[in-house]
């Protein structure tokens, strides 16, 4: 949906006055999705503007000219669009009775004629009621542009444009296209997020709305525009998405709406060519269930141990008794040989071990309800970090399981 805009007036053509009215109607039109691919000052000349209107007759959607309306002379706009139209004028009672009862308010005169003739407009045309104002708005149709008049005059413009010329564009084109655009991001809460893109999200067009979209562990972004112009709102989204990554570059895995942690992270072992494993004990196997469920994951995942006894953590994985014993089975030097076997006895270059206290009853361990300690081991290190997951059970599982696939692809 494409728009133009025409300035009218000599005014502006000699530098008498500065145009204002095209930066706010291009702003206007710009939040509804229409884009402004022209803007145009011409003289207060017959044959100028209907050059100018033909020549854009075929060239956009709507043209919303500004200028040359009052009941003066020089001021021929009005009687151009008629010829252009092939009309003729005619007589709107309800503007004249605006116009007497405006122009007897202010100037305590009886109406000239002069006046009482700005209530003439084009048979063919809808009235846009100027409440701010003498000169009414015309709204006119041809072939499939739009073309709108309005009074030169700021504030009567600015009047007519948000309480007529908008809702009307609005209505009038249907606005058949819906871009959705979604951001995955892992390991913070909506709220804080919020925080963070606040300024953004503020600053976004009308025609896109922001959703949060959150689940345990993660929050999906979820831009969508609507308008008439997909190309112009696939532009903007792809202008938006390059906005948000500055922001929060750090937390966000992924782009598209089939783009879950586990996706992302075996994309990724499998572009640098490495392998990982898990060892699996409060979570049950659930990590490597998430890593399995992509197709293609035998390119870099190698395989599990659930070692859901303390036993099988020792006599599977080779944690040593000693540990067990000193630290207790739920704790970070645990979690952490569980990783290291994991590492050695699937041959990967990563491993992820989980083992906690998922609830609901206190379990073997003295650890509390929720607690879980994840252990990562990479080519360089080994390193785990304690997580207070709360309750209920599933929800320590599920997030505990995403925390892991989170942190070892950051
Ligand atoms: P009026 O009924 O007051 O004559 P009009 O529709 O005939 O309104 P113009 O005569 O073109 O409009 O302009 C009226 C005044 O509005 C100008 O003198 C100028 O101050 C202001 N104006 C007109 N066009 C613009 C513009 N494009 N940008 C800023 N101001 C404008
Ligand atoms: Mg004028």
């Amino acid at each position: 949906m494409k728009a133009a805009i025409v300035t009218v007036g000599d005014e502006i053509l000699i530098g008498q006055i500065t145009d204002t009215n095209s930066g706010f109607i291009a702003k206007a039109l710009d939040k509804i999705g229409i884009g402004v691919h022209e803007m145009l000052s011409i003289s207060d000349d017959r044959m100028h503007i209907l050059s100018t209107l033909a020549f854009l007759q075929n060239r956009v959607d709507v043209v919303i000219i500004t200028g040359g309306l009052g009941p003066t002379k020089d001021d021929i706009t009005k009687t151009t669009l008629c010829e252009y139209f092939d009309d003729h004028m005619v007589r709107n009672e309800a503007v004249e009775a605006h116009v007497v009862e405006l122009f007897e308010r202010v100037t305590g005169r009886p109406t000239s004629q002069v006046n009482r003739d700005q209530a003439l407009v084009p048979s063919k045309s809808t009235v846009l009621h100027n409440a701010v104002g003498t000169a009414p708005g015309m709204w006119l149709e041809k072939g499939n542009a739009v073309f709108v008049s309005l009074p030169g005059v700021p504030y009567e413009m600015k009047y007519l444009i948000e309480n007529e010329v908008v809702p009307r564009l609005v209505k009038q084109f249907e606005r058949p296209y819906i871009i959705h655009k979604t951001i995955l991001t892992y390991g913070q809460g909506e709220s804080h997020i919020a925080e963070r893109i606040e300024d953004w999200e503020n600053n976004l067009p009308e025609f896109i709305k922001l959703a949060y979209l959150p689940h345990p562990g993660r929050v999906r972004l979820r831009m969508t525009a609507r308008g008439t112009d997909e190309a112009m709102l696939r532009d903007r989204i792809a202008a938006e998405t390059e906005k948000l990554k500055v922001l929060i570059d750090d937390i966000i895995v992924g782009y598209d709406e089939e783009d879950t942690i586990e996706v992302v992270l075996g994309r990724l072992l499998a572009e640098k060519g490495k392998t990982i494993a898990t060892a699996e004990s409060c979570t049950g196997g659930r990590i490597a269930q998430l890593l399995t469920s992509v197709a293609g994951a035998s390119a870099y995942f190698k395989g599990s141990a659930v070692t859901y006894s303390t036993d099988s953590k020792v006599a599977v994985l080779g944690v040593p008794q000693e540990i067990i014993d000193k630290y207790s089975v739920v704790s970070a030097e645990v979690a952490e040989a569980m990783a290291a076997g994991a590492k050695k006895i699937f041959g990967t270059d990563y491993a992820i071990a989980t083992t906690g206290n998922a609830g609901p009853s206190k379990g073997d361990s003295d650890a509390g309800l929720g607690t879980v300690y994840i252990a990562f081991a990479t080519p360089q290190k080994v390193y785990s970090e304690k997580y207070e997951l709360g309750q209920p059970r599933e929800k320590v599982i599920e997030r505990a399981s995403n925390k892991g696939l989170e942190k070892i692809y950051q």
